[in-house]
């Protein structure tokens, strides 16, 4: 028998986290008491589902179901934007980072993907390509990623034009600092200036997407709230700012991670658990030895203390996580043995909970569920 230890897919809260951008949605276009539109320009704001990384750890399949309502989906693996064409998926298809190779490009014509483009090298594999392909025209508004700078623009844009196939839907960029106050004020105003210059170039009456917003733009800046958005880890209910939770943003986790305990040892004063005895107790304690350790994804630097639930009880970790084991304490939880669930992240215990313990980002934990966890969908 497979070690029980399962990371539960939950597409009902996917369901529900979309439904909450939409609202979000809903309320940036509504009239404020002023009597001025928040935002002016647009009746409406489509998503893109983010759901690169195999949705964010959460299974790219469970996203079709989970995210059947979106507009499109957004992602940067060709092989996964096939699978989504082979499932059934007919609405657009962003691919992120672009096309890798010239080959990339002739699947996005023959599977009527969309591609970011922002290099040279794009426009060349696209005038090769013999058939239509659509682009998003990706602009450099800070992060020094991907894009083109607002100084490059008006070269590439002659570049742009000049290729054959090109089919121009639309301009992206994507916030270096959305999840701070005003953090992503300045950039929306570059974009909005840059997309302003790439209109100018096109013939009157031309359609050109505009699409900025992630997830922290769609709470923070409802200005950026233009044709489309593209949130990634709200739709999987985990926080995209330092220290406010899921439940506060109106999300509901979309990954359960659970174990069993295999084991209970109890320790007498000075004695220790855990490679390096970094936890020593100091008066008698029970713990409980869970199947559950970094070569599972569960990060190796969570300290003494990170939030676990026992049988739906809040405890916490201690000493050093293993490879294979954690240690957790039982002294909430008395009748706990061998057997008893614990709940790493989910519903009891945020996974922005954990990594904030471990210094990290719920984004780093829910991709990092390695190939040996059972999986399932609920
Ligand atoms: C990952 C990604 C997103 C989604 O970001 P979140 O912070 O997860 O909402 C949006 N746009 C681009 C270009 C991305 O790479």
């Amino acid at each position: 028998m497979p070690r029980n230890l399962t990371a539960t897919t939950l597409t009902g809260a996917m369901v529900h986290n979309l439904a909450r951008m939409r609202t979000l949605i809903a309320e940036a276009h509504q009239p404020t008491p002023g009597g001025a539109l928040q935002v002016q320009s647009r009746q409406d704001t489509r998503l893109w589902a983010v759901v690169k990384a195999d949705a964010y750890g959460h299974g790219l399949l469970n996203a079709l179901q989970g995210f059947a309502a979106a507009d499109g989906m957004a992602l940067l693996e060709f092989e996964g934007a096939r699978l989504l064409r082979e499932r059934g998926w007919t609405r657009p298809v962003l691919m992120l980072e672009g096309p890798f190779d010239a080959g990339d490009v002739r699947q996005a014509a023959q599977q009527q993907l969309t591609l970011a483009i922002s290099q040279p090298r794009h426009l060349q594999w696209i005038a090769a390509a013999g058939q239509p392909v659509q682009v998003y025209l990706k602009i450099n508004t800070g992060l020094n990623r991907l894009g083109v700078t607002p100084a490059a623009l008006p070269a590439f844009l002659d570049a742009l034009l000049a290729t054959p196939n090109v089919q121009l839907a639309g301009c992206m960029t994507h916030f270096a600092n959305a999840d701070s106050p005003g953090g992503a004020d300045t950039p929306l105003a570059v974009f909005d200036e840059a997309v302003a210059a790439v209109s100018a170039r096109l013939p009157a009456g031309s359609e050109l997407a505009h699409c900025s917003a992630n997830s922290a733009a769609l709470y923070t800046l409802p200005a950026s709230l233009q044709h489309w958005a593209r949130p990634g880890i709200a739709l999987y209910g985990a926080s995209p700012f330092a220290g406010r939770r899921a439940p506060e943003l109106g999300l509901q986790p979309a990954m359960r991670l659970q174990g069993e305990i295999l084991a209970v040892q109890t320790l007498a004063p000075g004695e220790a658990t855990g490679y390096g005895g970094r936890f020593v107790a100091e008066s008698p304690i029970r713990i409980g030895i869970v199947g559950c350790g970094y070569a599972d994804g569960y990060p190796r630097v969570a300290p003494t203390g990170t939030p676990v639930a026992i049988d739906g009880v809040r405890s916490r970790t201690l000493g050093r996580v293993s490879m294979d084991m954690l240690a957790v304490d039982l002294t909430p939880v008395p009748h706990a043995g061998p057997g008893t669930p614990v709940e790493l992240w989910g519903e009891q215990v945020f996974i922005d909970e954990v990594a904030e313990s471990a210094g990290t980002l719920g984004y780093e934990l829910m991709c990092a569920i390695t190939a040996r966890v059972r999986r399932q969908t609920g």
